[in-house]
């Protein structure tokens, strides 16, 4: 998992894996490999302050804010020994590599004092709400509304599959400030703290037997105007660089986890005698080809002056990551067989399976493979838009 992208990178590499695996057998061992997003809530919470207090949490971000001015290279190199180290899935993830590349590029100089600290300390953690019932795949048909109300804005309305929210501290929210808006007009891009009067928190169970994320009801809730990015009406444009944000350059330590994910299958076909099986040999070398593709197509996005933008490159990475996952959980359940099928005496199953049922969502958040598909059909190849229904 050497970067070869990175070979004078010796000595930042050997800052980070130290900090990483002292920390890790020191303060916070019980959070080695974790993945679900739920486990040791609070000792992760933890594990953010750690990280922020030792500037490893948001690297990439300016000096003045937290951050160490990372380059990319440094920043690749420490998400490869994050992985290494098999540090915990990252609760700050929404605000580290989301809401504050956001803030960086759209954000007034008082608003990035005011809220790039605290996500570079660990001490917000961030949720994102764009859902609503009736608006996913078709986001701009949001109905959740925000009137003004002096230098506050009166929120009404509900998100969905809100990923996170139950131990969030604030949440971006894109909704409707114009009155009898349609469409990507009239929309704002909202920062509000989420544990307020006017906000009720409703978790919704998912396929793995856990609630990761939740429907959000807003009745009266309210933000300050200050807390707005971007003009009035200019949220549609802030939601889709958040999203460019959310499909590109914020995956590279998930990715970095899927090669730890793909030794944990290989693992478990070897315990099982399986790796005689012809198919299943097949299958895991086309998944490690699977794997040098995509650290080859997002170390390119990466370095392209696009980044933050829905490139090209961009809307097949998405894809492509997303269906890759997805397969690596069918070929971990076929090398499971019934194993894979049975919970242990506490109900919980084996970390293949949780793999498995989490990865059916891969195709479905941040934008689902036939909407990529769409997006490719019509920006990268310029076919005509896809026929809409009556
Ligand atoms: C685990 C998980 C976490 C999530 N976290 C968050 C979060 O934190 N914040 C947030 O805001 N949202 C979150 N989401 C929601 C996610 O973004 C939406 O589920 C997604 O955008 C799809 O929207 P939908 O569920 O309304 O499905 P729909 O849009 O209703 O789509 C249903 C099906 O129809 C297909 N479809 C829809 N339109 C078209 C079309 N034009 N052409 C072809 N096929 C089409 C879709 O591909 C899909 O297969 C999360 C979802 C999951 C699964």
């Amino acid at each position: 998992m050497t970067s070869d992208f990175a070979p004078d990178l010796a000595e930042f590499r050997a800052e980070a894996a130290s900090w990483l695996n002292h920390a890790l057998s020191t303060e916070f061992p019980n959070l080695r490999g974790v993945q679900n997003h739920l486990d040791h809530i609070e000792e992760r919470r933890a594990w953010e302050r750690a990280l922020g207090d030792a500037r490893w949490s948001c690297i990439g971000f300016p000096a003045g804010y937290g951050g160490r001015d990372a380059t990319l290279a440094q920043q690749v190199v420490f998400a490869e020994e994050y992985a290494r180290a098999q540090a915990p899935v990252r609760i700050g993830h929404i605000g580290v590599e989301l809401i504050g590349p956001t803030l960086l590029a759209f954000g007034t100089p008082e608003q990035k004092d005011r809220f790039l600290p605290d996500i570079a300390a660990g001490r917000a953690i961030w949720c994102q709400g764009y859902s609503e019932p009736d608006a996913g795949s078709d986001l701009a048909a949001i109905r959740t509304h925000a009137r003004l109300n002096g230098d506050r804005y009166i929120i009404q309305g509900q998100k969905i599959w809100t990923s996170w929210s139950m131990f969030a501290d604030w949440i971006f929210v894109l909704a409707r400030t114009a009155q009898g808006s349609a469409g990507r007009r009239g929309l704002s891009f909202l920062l509000v703290p989420l544990r307020r009067p006017g906000i009720t928190v409703r978790p919704i169970r998912q396929i793995t037997g856990e609630a990761e994320f939740a429907e959000i009801f807003f009745d009266e809730a309210n933000s300050r105007v200050a807390d707005r990015i971007g003009a009035e009406g200019e949220g549609w444009k802030i939601a889709m660089a958040l999203l460019g944000f959310e499909r590109g350059a914020s995956t590279l330590s998930q990715q970095m986890n899927f090669r730890n994910e793909l030794t944990a299958v290989i693992a478990a076909a070897r315990a099982r005698g399986r790796l005689a099986d012809p198919l299943i040999r097949h299958r895991l070398v086309d998944a490690h080809i699977g794997l040098t593709i995509m650290r080859a197509s997002a170390l390119r996005m990466l370095a392209s002056s696009a980044q933050g933008t829905l490139s090209n490159a961009g809307y097949t990475y998405k894809l492509y990551w997303a269906s890759w996952r997805r397969n690596l959980g069918e070929l971990a359940m076929d090398v499971l067989g019934q194993d894979g099928e049975c919970a242990d005496s506490d109900g919980r199953f084996h970390e293949l399976t949780r793999l498995y049922l989490a990865s059916r969502a891969d195709t479905i958040y941040a934008g689902t493979n036939e909407i990529q598909r769409n997006i490719i059909a019509e920006r990268a190849l310029q076919l005509p838009r896809e026929p809409r229904g009556p």
